[in-house]
């Protein structure tokens, strides 16, 4: 049977944290598909085709890895592609209530559809999108949390605010 998982997420932009579950599962699966959802709610920094873009060559590196992007429901994308596993990162406990509650409508919505939790590498525990963004705003140089070419890509972006 071919073991493949899907890896959701809004990836604004895509940070080691990430990238860490993205090549610590496509060593336990036999193809991972690293899909960029638009929420467009969250008013993110980049447009879903850069994010997508920028996940393809942070990854490119990784032959078994995918990365597409979806709209609406992670199950009903999970669904159509036939895939039964969703991955999901945990940071700290923090992150634990929100994913607990996700999985749990998740399951409600697709029983046949299984959340799997991947712990983050300590050192990148306390990686974020978010505060990422916040520290370039602020000047600060953000080349040990992400590639290089993504926080160029975000000095630029952030520069021109
Ligand atoms: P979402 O909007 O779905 O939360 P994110 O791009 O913020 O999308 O995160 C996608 C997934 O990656 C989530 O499961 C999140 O917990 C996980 N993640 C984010 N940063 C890290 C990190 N530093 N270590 C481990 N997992 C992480």
């Amino acid at each position: 049977m071919n073991r493949s998982a899907l890896y959701p997420g809004t990836f604004d932009p895509v940070t080691y944290g990430h990238l860490d579950i993205i090549e610590r599962a496509s060593r336990i699966y036999d193809e991972v598909l690293v899909s960029v959802a638009h929420s467009e709610e969250k008013k993110p920094l980049f447009s879903v085709k850069e994010r997508v873009s920028m996940l393809k060559e942070a990854t490119g590196h990784l032959g078994n890895v995918g990365v597409e992007d979806f709209e609406g429901l992670v199950v009903e994308y999970a669904k159509k592609k036939k895939m039964r596993v969703i991955i999901r990162g945990l940071r700290m406990i923090s992150d634990f209530e929100f994913e607990f509650q996700m999985a749990l409508t998740n399951r409600k919505l697709a029983e046949e559809i299984e959340t799997i939790f991947m712990m983050t590498s300590d050192n990148y525990s306390y990686l974020s999108s978010k505060l990422i963004k916040e520290a370039v705003t602020l000047g600060a140089d953000v080349k040990s949390f992400v590639p290089p070419f993504v926080a160029d890509k975000l000095k630029e972006k952030l520069s021109r605010r």
